[in-house]
């Protein structure tokens, strides 16, 4: 048994917080890190449990102070992921982080020979699908929309240099396969 930092990416829309949330719920022994962020909180997001919701100076400070573990800017805001939290919760068992391929990435090559560091890409099973998905959670005006999706190709891209890419088509089957690597991972000599 080993405790991993497991990268959870995928472009907007994709599900893959529903499989995060799924996951939580039936795994004590990962944790999430939960990132902080300078967009406003959508409706049901609460301070704490998806984000913590920042104003800009109080990001741009944290940030001086050297507390990400990784940041990024999407569509206008900034997000990272906090470092001490990270590496607390590694000492006890694997971590999750939700976040996108760059951040992927980054946390990886922080991370480098410290701690094994798994990347595992949410693909959607067309872009047909990922644009239905995107319009029925209603979240964004059309403008922030469109510019999710143009980052998509992007994102999916970058799935060469992640460890695993998972099509999420059946949410039931995604999940398990995600489980079975889990499982794969930490249990590595
Ligand atoms: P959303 O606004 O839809 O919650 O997230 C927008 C993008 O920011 C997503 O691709 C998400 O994975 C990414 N993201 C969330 N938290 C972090 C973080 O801590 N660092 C980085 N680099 N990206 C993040």
């Amino acid at each position: 048994m080993r405790n991993v930092l497991f990268v959870i990416s995928g472009p907007s829309g994709v599900g893959k917080g529903t499989l995060v949330k799924l996951l939580l719920q039936e795994r004590k022994d990962l944790s999430l890190s939960i990132s902080c962020t300078t967009r406003a909180p959508r409706e049901g997001e609460v301070h704490g449990r998806e984000y913590f919701f920042l104003s800009r100076e109080e990001f741009l400070a944290r940030r001086e102070s050297g507390d990400f573990l990784e940041w990024d800017e999407h569509f206008g805001n900034f997000y990272g992921t906090p470092k001490s939290f990270v590496s607390e919760q590694l000492k006890q068992k694997s971590v999750v982080l939700e976040i996108d391929v760059v951040g992927g990435l980054n946390a990886k090559a922080s991370f480098a020979g410290s701690v094994p560091v798994v990347l595992i890409m949410v693909a959607p099973p067309d872009p047909k699908t990922l644009e239905a998905r995107l319009a029925g959670r209603c979240s964004e005006d059309e403008a922030a929309r469109k510019a999710r999706l143009a980052r998509t190709q992007f994102e999916l891209d970058k799935a060469r240099e992640y460890d695993y890419t998972i099509v999420n088509g059946d949410l039931e089957e995604t999940k398990q396969r995600l489980f079975d690597i889990i499982d794969q991972e930490i249990n590595k000599e």
